[in-house]
């Protein structure tokens, strides 16, 4: 009998998590590759947040994605199984925007979304005829994805293997995000039949859904959101919060089962305040209470470090959040990720101190702001968390909550304790440093 062939799929990290990982979810990207391989392929996982890479078991193909901050182990992933005659394919965010850079490390690149061109892909690596790059353009407003594959997951733990997407694509265009550059620049959405009918084989209640704006287009959410209510889910997802402005919507949304929802506010001055995805006729305040009282956790996201933000910024921010009492505030740095015009603007200023893609993960700082240090936008960062994360002002949000009273108190304490513990964690004591040029070409190949 012929040997079947064999592919490794990677999920890069540098480091082991702990208990931790209970907490975390798959790489729904993974799960999609392996869906949409070939029958014939066995597919084996290594998510190295769990376990080592298997460099000594034969495959016949070695997949990677990887965002920025996994840059770099994705390149020395790659280089240790191209030294060991194994054929390599990177994809996923950074391979997107920089597919030269990747290609120093890799024998394929996926650029863009995977789902429409890896059969082809493998094919042309079995017939020995494999292109160096692979392109995928999102064009209509139709999503076909396949199902996801779990089985691959088997024997690690995971928050809930339960992840999916019904959408991808925004149309707002932030200047710091990459969704509308990778996803395109509309809402491209999955029939809801075919949704429901991938949640009708969940044997668990707990769901996320990944897409990065579930309720951008709110009558292509509303049958899919119709359609859960009956299932008995538990779900969480991400969305701007003017799908708040509308009340029934609000209620639906309830009854379909989330519990938890992620919305970015942004800023609470200068551009992003104003910004068509969170400018509303209503008041955040508003919104927000009307979330809560609907009995979902509300989870805001912040960031520091705009142009028009001077050190004023974090004080006004910590004030503001706690007379708009979302349940669960997250406060990051701005972050210029490759493929943005927010990196091109930094980069055509001479404003990045490194390209250390690394350090690129929100936490630490990696350019020159306009009206304030490095040193103080990162320290202003560090007080305005701890802030936030006072008992005081933990007990005043839960208490804002009509319900989920536990919910969105034992959600808090895990936040604080990341907070104040991760203040502690090393890499924090050289988030300023550049690194020498020779690193850096070392990292990424680049000139
Ligand atoms: S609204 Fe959200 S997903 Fe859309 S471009 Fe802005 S940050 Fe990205």
């Amino acid at each position: 009998m012929l040997k079947r062939p064999r592919m490794l799929l990677v999920y890069p990290s540098t480091h082991k998590l702990g208990w931790v990982k209970r907490f975390q979810l798959p790489s729904l990207s993974l799960k999609l590759v392996a869906a949409a391989t070939p029958p014939e392929w066995d597919v084996v996982l290594a998510d190295e947040l769990h376990e080592d890479i298997p460099f000594g078991e034969e495959f016949d193909v070695v997949g990677i994605t990887a965002m920025t901050h996994q840059a770099v182990r994705a390149y020395q992933v790659g280089d240790r199984f191209r030294s060991l005659g194994i054929p390599v394919i990177l994809g996923g965010m950074h391979a997107t925007v920089l597919p030269d850079e990747a290609l120093l490390h890799a024998d394929a690149v996926v650029i863009g979304e995977v789902e429409p061109v890896w059969s082809q892909l493998l094919a042309d690596l079995q017939a020995g005829k494999l292109a160096p790059r692979y392109s995928s353009i999102p064009t209509g407003d139709t999503l076909l994805i396949p199902w996801s594959r779990t089985d691959i997951l088997a024997g690690r733990k995971y928050l809930t293997t339960q992840t999916l997407q019904a959408s991808r694509g925004c149309p707002y265009d932030c200047q710091f995000c990459t969704v509308t550059p990778y996803f395109g620049s509309s809402f491209r959405y999955r029939d809801p039949e075919d949704i429901l009918a991938e949640m009708r084989t969940f044997d668990r209640k707990l769901t996320v859904l990944l897409d990065d704006n579930i309720l951008g287009d709110p009558e292509r959410a509303r049958p899919i959101l119709k359609g859960m209510a009956g299932m008995g889910l538990r779900w969480g997802g991400q969305a701007n919060l003017r799908f708040a402005e509308d009340p029934e919507l609000v209620r639906l949304l309830a009854r379909s089962g989330c519990i938890g929802i992620f919305v970015g506010l942004e800023s609470v001055a200068g551009a992003y305040a104003n910004h068509p995805k969170t400018g509303s006729r209503y008041s955040q305040s508003d919104l927000i209470k009307r979330v809560r009282d609907a009995g979902i956790v509300l989870e805001a996201s912040m960031i520091f470090g705009f142009d028009d933000h001077d050190e004023s910024v974090f004080e006004t921010t910590i004030r503001y959040l706690e007379e708009c009492r979302p349940s669960i505030p997250t406060l990051h740095i701005l972050t210029p990720y490759p493929g943005t015009a927010l990196f091109r603007q930094f980069d055509g200023e001479g404003r990045l101190l490194h390209k250390d893609w690394q350090r690129y993960d929100h936490n630490q700082v990696v350019f020159r702001p306009k009206l304030m240090s490095p040193e103080v936008l990162y320290q202003g960062w560090i007080a305005a968390r701890r802030e936030v994360y006072r008992w005081p002002s933990i007990f005043s949000r839960v208490m804002a909550g009509k319900s989920a009273y536990f919910t969105n108190l034992v959600y808090n304490c895990l936040r604080r304790g990341g907070v104040y513990g991760e203040d502690m964690d090393s890499h924090h004591t050289q988030h300023l440093e550049a690194p020498h040029q020779g690193e850096v070409d070392n990292y990424t190949g680049m000139a």
